[in-house]
């Protein structure tokens, strides 16, 4: 593990820090039942501030060997995440005329849940991820993947085999990403040079105005705003030109950029925003750390006062988010029975740290317990659609952030509308 001495971006020095979530368990790491009396490796997790270029970013940096071999997070288990992709990727073959003679590369291709549906309209792809469990489901379906690190070396060595591609797609990773610079140099060298990427990121700004904390872990080094990612794309000769913003992932950018300026207005406007938010500057982000505090207190106040009066309390989601929501917020396994949790990769093993057993969700209508802490609250609408009966049964959510609320039957109405 290394301390990040200058930033990740521009190499700057004077990070400033402004929050701490104390040291947290790798968020992926679940613990099987026969390993559940080793003690298993706890990192720092604070993030800080780059002045000079804007970056939100970690302060240290696990080894990624750590993370990304053992992966087990399957794009593909997630609803709302296919429909998505679905529709991202038929809005580029429409836009950018992609067919036979076309190549799209897509970095982080995971389980292959977004190259699928350009394989199945014939326009070649390739993947590439270091997960080796997704990047096999992925072959298993029909998408070719290179299951190795990418960067500029990778980039250069497929260009030199002749391969430029007409779309690069890099969805969630490039927050993952240690050498950003190495991985952005990549995208340029691999793009053909009327090519486009579109690479999507949780925004910052929904995550300091939305307190959502638990989207900061050891696998996310960065935490993007169009500010930061202008000048860094911009250091290896690659134009932002168009920005959108997404509610996935609890509210994510899409930007398009590409060898050629296209700047449309959204960039401008982006742009604007932010410098009128104050988001170039430390004080939009110091008091984020006594925000966070603060409502982690009363999560933990309302699951005691609930276990007080003898309620029964399970959670929903064993992602990462819940890992550091349950263990910066001190929630252990004396306030949660069990974690519900479609992935069968999961199922069977314990929540990293805390400990608290992971089972199936079918377990929450068998064992109605009265409430259920939502940790995939970025999930919320599909979940609370897959648990109608239980909610229908008398069943209630408990949603953490931005402020802890219930809710039941009654909100199920405007959930099947949305
Ligand atoms: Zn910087």
């Amino acid at each position: 593990m290394s301390a990040a001495m200058t930033c990740r971006s521009c190499e700057a020095e004077g990070l400033l820090p402004f929050l701490s979530l104390g040291a947290t368990p790798l968020t992926d790491a679940y613990v099987p039942l026969d390993r559940a009396d080793e003690p298993e490796a706890r990192y720092p997790l604070d993030v800080a501030f780059c002045p000079s270029c804007s970056l939100v970013q970690l302060l240290y940096a696990v080894p990624p060997e750590a993370i990304f071999r053992d992966y087990s997070y399957y794009s593909s288990f997630s609803e709302t995440l296919l429909v998505h992709s679905r529709e991202h990727a038929r809005e580029l073959m429409t836009s950018r005329g992609l067919d036979s003679g076309s190549l799209v590369i897509e970095l982080a291709s995971n389980d292959g849940y977004l190259l699928r549906n350009f394989v199945e309209e014939g326009i070649p792809v390739l993947g590439i991820d270091p997960a080796l469990g997704p990047a096999d489901a992925a072959e298993a379906i029909g998408v070719p993947t290179l299951r190795e690190f990418f960067g500029v070396e990778l980039a250069s060595r497929l260009r030199s085999e002749g391969k430029r591609a007409d779309v690069v797609i890099a969805n969630n990773v490039l927050a993952h990403v240690p050498d950003l610079n190495g991985f952005v140099e990549g995208i340029a060298t691999i793009l053909a040079d009327d090519g486009i990427a579109e690479i999507e990121v949780p925004y910052v700004r929904e995550l300091i105005e939305g307190l959502e904390f638990d989207t900061i872990y050891h696998e996310h080094l960065c935490y993007f705003s169009v500010t930061a990612l202008d000048a860094l794309f911009d250091r290896h000769g690659l134009s932002l030109n168009h920005v959108r913003r997404f509610p996935i992932h609890g509210g994510s950018l899409r930007l398009t950029v590409g060898r050629r300026s296209e700047e449309r207005d959204t960039v401008r406007t982006h742009l604007a925003d932010e410098a009128a938010a104050g988001m170039d500057d430390f004080d939009y982000y110091r008091g984020f750390g006594d925000r966070v505090v603060e409502v982690q207190a009363s999560l933990r106040a309302m699951l005691e006062r609930l276990r007080g009066q003898g309620k029964r309390i399970a959670a929903y989601g064993a992602a990462a988010k819940g890992t550091i929501l349950l263990n910066s917020s001190g929630i252990g396994s004396d306030l949660i029975a069990f974690v519900a949790d479609k992935s069968p990769h999961k199922q069977g093993k314990l929540m990293p740290g805390v400990r608290i057993p992971i089972v199936p969700p079918e377990r929450l209508l068998e064992e109605m317990p009265d409430y259920v802490l939502l940790l995939a609250w970025n999930f919320r609408d599909e979940i609370m659609r897959e648990q109608r009966a239980y909610l229908e049964a008398g069943g209630r959510f408990i949603v953490p952030l931005p402020t802890p609320v219930e809710v039941g039957r009654e909100a199920l109405e405007s959930v099947e509308a949305g």
